[in-house]
């Protein structure tokens, strides 16, 4: 199995690994620090180079392992083959930065509005996100807003940890944090947490999460919620930006 340095440390933007399988134009490593696209997250993109050749990584998907499709010279490295990856780090930032903009939203709007999240896609420069609720006036996007910039200007941690599912499902709030939506052969969660600040023990968001994430809310920017549209009844999606 790849192990996934990027469930580790997501500040890291470059890896050395070796090839254990080649198919087609994908190959798999048993390293790698290129997310996968998964929970509203696009891949990353990047390069792997061995002694002999560099190869643009297009894709990356997670089935039963991480494949990483491959475009650049013929043939792809062979199994064996040491390798170094460099993602195209704006771009994995960039999602860092929107999908923890992402949890400071759904735990906003859970906590005012008690309206559930239900979907979400990020980009690199624009998301949105779908929530339980009959609509948002003006006013409560204004609000949304004033209330998320005011999460990133209090400077929050950010940090994760690996928990058993059992022990996960009996100490932590369910609405919060989303475990039921998880296959049920996922049996080791991983635990996001943003700090409830410096007058709360209790964490403004903890959720169940396979995403990569910034250290600290600082880190996101200024929030931009820039419109909101109806997704039927009780339905509500809002789009947002990120200063750049
Ligand atoms: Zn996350």
């Amino acid at each position: 199995m790849t192990e996934p340095l990027y469930f580790i440390d997501s500040s890291v933007g470059t890896f050395t690994g070796t090839v254990e399988r080649t198919l087609d134009d994908r190959v798999v490593l048993d390293r790698t620090q290129f997310y996968p696209t998964g929970g509203g997250q696009p891949h990353d993109t990047g390069v792997i180079t061995s002694a002999e050749a560099t190869w643009d990584v297009t894709a990356v998907e997670k089935n039963d392992e991480i494949y990483h499709t491959l475009a650049g010279p013929d043939p792809l490295p062979e199994p064996g083959t040491n390798v170094s990856g460099e993602l195209n780090w704006d771009r994995r930032f960039a999602h860092m930065r929107y999908h923890t903009a992402q949890h400071l939203l759904s735990a906003y709007l859970l906590e005012t509005y008690d309206a559930e999240t239900t979907g979400n896609q990020l980009y690199d420069d624009h998301a949105h996100l779908d929530c339980a609720h009959d609509r948002f006036t003006e006013t409560d996007l204004a609000d949304i807003e004033a209330g998320l910039n005011a999460l990133v200007v209090d400077e929050r941690d950010v940090t994760w940890y690996e928990m058993d599912r059992e022990a996960a499902e009996q100490a932590l709030d369910p609405d919060r944090t989303r475990i039921n939506l998880l296959p049920a052969s996922i049996t080791e969660l991983r635990i996001v947490e943003i700090s409830g600040g410096s007058k709360s023990e209790i964490p403004f968001d903890r959720t169940a999460c396979a995403g990569t994430h910034v250290e600290n809310t600082a880190e996101i920017g200024t929030i931009t919620v820039t419109k909101r549209q109806t997704q039927g009844s009780e339905h509500e999606r809002i789009h947002f930006e990120l200063s750049p």
